[in-house]
């Protein structure tokens, strides 16, 4: 969702939700897209940007096996089907890191050393590529986007449902240094092990950095606990002396240890839960659940009384460091309760998006989605 509030605050439509259904010459000399939705939009140039597939021809004129994903299928030495011919780059499918599926990935960085392991195992070298996580940047008007690992839609469509995301905006410096920038990171970790799984993050500064670091953890099979631990460049104009790498371990190290568990914002819902927001009266007032009960972190050991123990409580604040304190003091009173992961921050990227889904599709979502960026 930041990506496309940045996008419109440039002067962009975005649509979503919505497909190329046809391009036509238009009476001008331009073109006239027309979307599945009917929508007809004149252009001077249409970008086509769905992606790319591999050119397999001459691999399956040599009677190479293409694999599921359509790509040349290679053993972890770049080798096909003929041991005679090796395959790297584009054309080559290969085993992703994280969830071990058949994978094309691509992207330079992965062919480039491809290329490097065909050419050590031509010459006898017992070298092996480690698989492709689909590490990428991207940058958009200013704000950058990047990932690496699995997404949410990776691990359902791989059959791994163990996971759980954590949600954080942290500044990309301290934020008493000025022009710290918010970087918007989600962590995918699976909790039965903390093994991390993949990370997407969005901002202004900083983001490329931080994604390359989780990057590295997810290729050395590093856990939570790891990017907790994880020793990072600190000055006040670079980071922070807790960086949001370890940022997002720690938060997840607390999930998985019951101290601080997470809740999605999908779960606001549920029949029964409470929904506690512990920000500050000027916060309060300029937007919140009209259902959830507001008692400020500071008199919220006062106001003990106020809260029913046989109910789940889903505690929120902006990012969801007050809300972790509140989850704290509840819990070691008995209470039931969980931190709502990124906060007031992270719903309104999910509201956001819902917004504008249902100012455009036929028929309005009845409930939001999770964020998936
Ligand atoms: C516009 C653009 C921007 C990109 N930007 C990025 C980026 O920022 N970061 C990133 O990671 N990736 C980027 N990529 C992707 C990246 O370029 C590719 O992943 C990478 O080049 C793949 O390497 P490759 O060796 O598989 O294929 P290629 O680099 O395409 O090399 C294949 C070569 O084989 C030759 N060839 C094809 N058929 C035959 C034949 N029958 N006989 C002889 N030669 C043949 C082609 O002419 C070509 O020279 C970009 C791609 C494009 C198109």
């Amino acid at each position: 969702m930041p990506v496309r509030l940045h996008c419109e605050a440039h002067g962009v439509t975005v649509r979503l939700g919505d497909g190329l259904a046809s391009l036509t010459a238009a009476a001008n000399g331009g073109l006239t897209a027309r979307t599945d939705h009917n929508l007809e939009i004149a252009a001077d140039l249409v970008i086509l940007s769905i992606g790319v597939r591999p050119e397999t021809q001459l691999a399956k004129a040599a009677a190479l096996t293409i694999g599921p994903r359509g790509g040349i299928v290679v053993d972890s030495h770049m080798r096909t089907s003929d041991p005679a011919i090796w395959a790297v780059g584009d054309a080559v499918e290969i085993s992703d890191v994280v969830t071990a599926s058949a994978a094309l990935v691509p992207l330079a960085g992965p062919a480039n050393r491809q290329a490097r392991i065909a050419a050590a195992s031509i010459a006898g070298r017992a070298a092996g590529f480690r698989g492709v996580q689909g590490t990428a940047v991207c940058g958009v008007m200013g704000l950058t986007i990047a990932s690496t690992g699995a997404s949410e839609k990776s691990l359902r469509r791989a059959g791994l449902g163990d996971f759980q995301a954590v949600y954080l905006h942290p500044g990309h410096h301290v934020g008493y240094y000025p022009g710290a920038k918010p970087i918007h990171l989600k962590l995918l970790f699976r909790p039965s092990d903390g093994r991390v799984l993949g990370a997407q993050a969005v901002g202004e500064a900083g983001v490329e950095r931080r994604i390359d670091t989780i990057a590295m953890a997810i290729q050395m099979r590093a856990t939570v606990d790891d990017l907790a631990e994880a020793e990072l460049c600190y000055a006040p104009q670079y980071g922070a002396a807790k960086d949001p790498v370890n940022l997002a371990g720690m938060i997840a190290q607390n999930a998985r240890n019951q101290d601080s568990p997470l809740a999605g914002w999908s779960e606001i819902d549920g029949a029964d839960v409470l929904i506690l927001d512990v920000r500050e009266s000027f916060e309060w007032h300029a937007g919140h659940f009209e259902r959830a009960v507001h008692i400020p972190l500071g008199q919220l050991r006062d106001r003990l009384g106020e809260l029913p123990k046989d109910r789940p409580i889903l505690v929120h604040c902006a990012v969801g460091l007050r809300a972790h304190i509140a989850v704290r003091i509840l819990r070691q009173r008995g209470f039931d309760a969980r931190n709502l992961s990124g906060g007031w921050t992270t719903w309104r990227h999910v509201e956001a998006a819902a917004e504008s889904a249902r100012a455009y599709l036929p028929e309005p979502r009845a409930v939001p989605p999770e964020p998936t960026g």
